[in-house]
């Protein structure tokens, strides 16, 4: 069986990451999308993703059941230009320059951190 995938070719999936019409097969991060559901491709979302695909996965090894994933409604996005500036960018508000570059550099250094 294929997985039904949306129009730019991501797979979709309902509000518990399952691909649509599997029991057991999950797609989280860029790589999933959930059914009406409208949110960018963004580590933001796939990072909230990871626990949740961690519990969900017990839970139906179990035979409990799954949890929804609910995607915040904005976040913060902070883009790099590559000459040391960075954009960011939050609903309507968004700055840029130096010193936004700075701040994604510091969240950036501290999100790796946290994983060696
Ligand atoms: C240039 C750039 C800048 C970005 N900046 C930000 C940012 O500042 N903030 C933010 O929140 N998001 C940012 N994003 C988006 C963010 O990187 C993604 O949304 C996030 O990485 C998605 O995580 P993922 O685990 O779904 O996929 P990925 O992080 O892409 O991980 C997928 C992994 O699967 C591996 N893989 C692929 N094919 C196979 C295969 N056949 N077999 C085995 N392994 C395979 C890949 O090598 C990769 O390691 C940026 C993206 C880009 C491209």
């Amino acid at each position: 069986m294929a997985f039904l995938i949306d129009r730019s070719g991501f797979i979709l999936t309902d509000e518990n990451l399952l691909a649509l019409g599997f029991k057991n097969i999950f797609a989280v991060g860029d790589i999933g999308s959930i059914l009406e559901r409208k949110y960018p491709k963004s580590g933001v979302y796939a990072v909230k993703q990871g626990p949740l695909l961690f519990k969900n996965i017990q839970s139906l090894i179990k035979g409990k059941s799954l949890s929804k994933f609910q995607p915040q409604r904005r976040a913060l996005a902070l883009i790099s230009l590559g000459i040391k500036k960075a954009v960011a960018s939050r609903g309507v508000f968004y700055a840029s320059g130096a010193f936004v570059w700075f701040w994604k550099n510091l969240i950036d250094k501290r999100f790796m951190r946290r994983y060696q």
